[in-house]
């Protein structure tokens, strides 16, 4: 089948946006740079922005087809899970993860092409004809598409076809980068006992439709059983450690549960900040020193914190962790202000719930939870890049002020922005419009409603 439908891009959202316009029956391809798929989706790290703070599940579709396979493997699947600070977190075995991204693609004949760079864009008039690619091996290929969907994270693709793309503050300062590492043995009833008998070692309560009083938190932290911790950095415990230089600046240890069978938790910490991701030599460089944060978490874990004394590092992520690099200029774009109150759209494609959640250097971090812990619409024109006719935008690149992106960048509403730009592709593609905004957006609200992406 000749593929009239690209993807590039296989982290989360290119994965979610190809697996919605394959489902159609649209010969799709994908192609990423990584050498497998999934992203930072396989990394260990809750599925953000899946429920609202008040436990509402909010995404849907393909995320349940990939729960339904991570639910027969051994292991593959937690839950929703709530870190009585500001949100619920999904919790899913990487592995399992990966199994489902990887069995799903195969199910619905997605054309996978791994190790692959999309080079340069051939276009018209705002209207892309074909991507070249060049292959781990060297080989170049074309691949004309009549759609094509920018999943690259960083708006990569719309840019060289021509559109725009902003990066960070007012000042080009990025959020800082990190390296996702996973610890297994960890005893979870003294850790979450530790932090019930010294509420003041986490972050707690901070999201008003949550236990305002810390101490009943941490109490019902312990009761969960779940090893959802943010170790603060304002605790006795890491606070000491970074006075003493043993341990490097950072807002909290934010801790998730990985597997309860094996006391396997997810480690978010190691960062570095005031850099840009999207040069390679800088970001390979972040690689190298964050390996030694990563080394000295996992001393300071062992040695100071009940709990980890017999834990064992068991995984450093693949990938270097990139919160922020362009933002696509788009017909809408999404503020701090409509995902903080909560803003209803008549075209909204799905619904983002995650706080603002914007990291900074040293300990510093942005959190404004979304109004009364509910949800925001993301509208349509988010994702349809000013000035380009036939090409979509997912994931954390959609259009976005730099709060807003804040939110949107999470993998709850990653896959929300990838089902929609999927399938919106499909929808063009199949009814021969050269451009997206002449798709029925009435149609597509509720096909996405039909496949319960909008719930
Ligand atoms: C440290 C860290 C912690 C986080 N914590 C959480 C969390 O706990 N929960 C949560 O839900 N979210 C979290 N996030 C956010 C979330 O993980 C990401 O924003 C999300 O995974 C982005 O998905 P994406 O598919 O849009 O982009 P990416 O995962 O960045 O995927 C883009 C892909 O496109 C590829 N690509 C780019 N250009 C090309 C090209 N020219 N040709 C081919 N391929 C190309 C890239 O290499 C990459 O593989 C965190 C992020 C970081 C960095």
């Amino acid at each position: 089948m000749k593929d009239i439908i690209v993807v590039v891009g296989v982290g989360i959202a290119g994965v979610t946006a190809a697996l919605a316009a394959a489902k159609t029956g649209m010969g799709v391809l994908l192609i990423g740079n990584e050498g497998n798929a999934g992203g930072d989706a396989c990394t260990g790290m809750p599925l953000l922005g899946t429920y609202s703070s008040r436990g509402e599940k909010c995404v849907g579709g393909i995320l349940d087809e990939l729960l339904a396979i991570c639910k027969t493997i051994p292991g593959g699947y937690i839950g929703p899970v709530c870190d009585y600070r500001t949100v619920y977190g999904l919790c899913v075995s990487p592995s399992a993860m990966r199994l489902a991204i990887l069995l799903l693609l195969k199910k619905y004949e997605v054309n996978l092409l791994l190790n692959s760079t999309v080079t340069d864009i051939e276009s018209e008039n705002g209207k892309v004809n074909a991507v070249n690619v060049v292959c781990g091996n060297g080989e170049k290929r074309r691949f004309e598409c009549r759609s094509l969907v920018d999943a690259s994270g960083g708006g990569n693709i719309v840019k060289m076809a021509g559109g725009n793309v902003l990066c960070g503050d007012a000042n080009g300062n990025m959020q800082p980068v990190s390296l996702i590492f996973r610890m297994a043995g960890v005893k979870f009833e003294p850790f979450l006992r530790f932090i019930m008998e010294n509420p003041e070692e986490a972050l707690l309560s901070e999201n008003p439709v949550f236990e305002t009083d810390r101490t009943k938190a941490a109490e019902l932290l312990y009761r969960s059983g779940y090893p959802y911790v943010a170790l603060a950095a304002q605790g006795k415990l890491l606070g000491k450690a970074l006075q003493k230089g043993e341990m490097y600046p950072c807002t909290a240890m934010f801790m998730t549960p990985v597997s309860m069978q094996t006391g396997e938790i997810c480690v978010n910490s190691t960062r570095i900040a005031q850099l840009d991701a999207s040069c390679p030599e800088t970001a390979s460089k972040a690689v190298l020193d964050l390996a030694g944060q990563v080394q000295t978490a996992v001393k300071f874990l062992c040695s100071r914190v009940p709990g980890f004394e017999k834990a064992v590092l068991s995984s450093v992520a693949s990938r270097l962790g990139v919160r922020e690099t362009g933002r696509i200029v788009g017909d809408h774009t999404l503020s701090q202000e409509e995902a903080v109150s909560g803003k209803r759209h008549a075209s909204g494609i799905g619904r983002g719930a995650h706080h603002i959640d914007i990291h900074g250097a040293g300990t510093a971090q942005v959190r404004i939870p979304i109004k009364d812990g509910r949800t925001y619409d993301i509208p349509f024109g988010c994702l349809l890049p000013a000035g380009l006719e036939n090409v979509i935008a997912a994931g954390r690149c959609i259009s976005s002020d730099r709060g807003g992106n804040g939110s949107a960048r999470v993998m709850g509403t990653c896959m929300v922005t990838g089902q929609a730009a999927g399938l919106a592709a499909a929808l063009a593609a199949e009814s021969s419009k050269d451009n997206m905004r002449g798709i029925n957006i009435d149609v597509l609200r509720r096909r996405l409603t039909e496949q319960g992406a909008i719930l």
